[in-house]
């Protein structure tokens, strides 16, 4: 009886497995397929909005302007959390695809500035960038790189309400690396205490700002998904996605994200992309 009895139980588990790798299967495709069925109407309700904006609401309609102008905010902000729920479903899924390029990080943080600078700007805040030393070559996805720094430099924009929002580029030639001591690496294990040690030669960019910061115990699980310093996240929207998307991105890039931070001072994060070549300006 006994065995007969194990037989059942151990075929019920089996039976219960299948069904769960197929139950999160279809949640994983349901989260592709409405995030992408979800954004199509949003791209409609922001073109009208853009159209209404430009060539049918009279400029001296202040009012109906605005709601407009309302309307059109949140349908583009709703777009956003769509598209962080659609990058994750896709990185869940391992269905994100990376492409293996030589990129140039001076260019993209450049690029970076030109984008950004309005909007420090008219927040009222300064920007400064900066590049240390001679940066190696990277091969990379671009956009995927883009994609991180656009989270990053958003977040550094959003938590912070005055002084300064920063980026710098530099190399760290592997081995102990002194320029990231205090920083926590965002994949759990990451350790505060000491220089993170990298196996060669990595660049990081770093996003620098003098914002609200994190403290030391919500860093263990910034990275999270869903997660929000409740203190610090009301209010100011977001999906607490961002960050757990921009750690998958990085490695799969081969790269990691590290974060220092203190309350009240300000937050670093610093994105670390494993060097493929010779410096680019010496090789140049
Ligand atoms: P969200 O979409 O909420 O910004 P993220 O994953 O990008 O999600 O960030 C998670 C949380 O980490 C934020 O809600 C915020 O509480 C905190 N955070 C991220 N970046 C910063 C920063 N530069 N300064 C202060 N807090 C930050």
């Amino acid at each position: 009886v006994s065995t007969a009895f194990r037989e059942r139980l151990r075929r019920r588990e089996y039976e219960n497995r299948i069904a769960l790798v197929d139950a999160l299967q279809h949640r994983r495709d349901f989260m592709a397929k409405m995030s992408h069925e979800l954004r199509t109407p949003l791209h409609v309700i922001i073109g009208y909005a853009d159209i209404l904006l430009e060539e049918l609401v009279p400029t001296e309609d202040d009012e109906a302007r605005a709601l407009v102008d309302r309307s059109r905010t949140c349908a583009v902000s709703l777009h956003r959390m769509i598209s962080d729920l659609l990058d994750y479903a896709k990185v869940e899924a391992g269905k994100m695809e990376v492409r293996s390029e030589p990129v140039c990080v001076e260019e993209v943080v450049e690029q970076m500035e030109a984008r950004f600078r309005p909007l420090i700007e008219r927040k009222g805040l300064a920007m400064e960038v900066s590049c240390t030393g001679d940066v190696p070559a990277v091969t990379s996805d671009r956009e995927r790189l883009e994609q991180i720094l656009v989270n990053l430099i958003g977040n550094a924009v959003k938590f912070t309400e005055r002084g300064s929002v920063s980026l710098d580029v530099c190399p760290l030639w592997g081995g102990a690396a002194p320029a990231l001591a205090g920083f926590r690496f965002l994949e759990a294990g990451g350790r505060a205490d000491e220089p993170a040690r990298l196996a060669g030669p990595y660049v990081a960019i770093l996003v620098h700002d003098t914002g609200v910061g994190i403290e030391a115990h919500d860093l263990l699980h910034l990275a999270e998904d869903f997660q929000q310093v409740a203190a610090t996240a009301a209010g100011r929207g977001g999906t607490g996605l961002g960050l757990s998307i921009s750690k998958r991105l990085a490695q799969l890039l081969g790269g990691r994200i590290a974060v220092r931070s203190r309350p009240g001072e300000g937050s670093t994060f610093a994105l670390l992309l494993p060097a493929s070549g010779p410096a680019q300006r010496a090789a140049a």
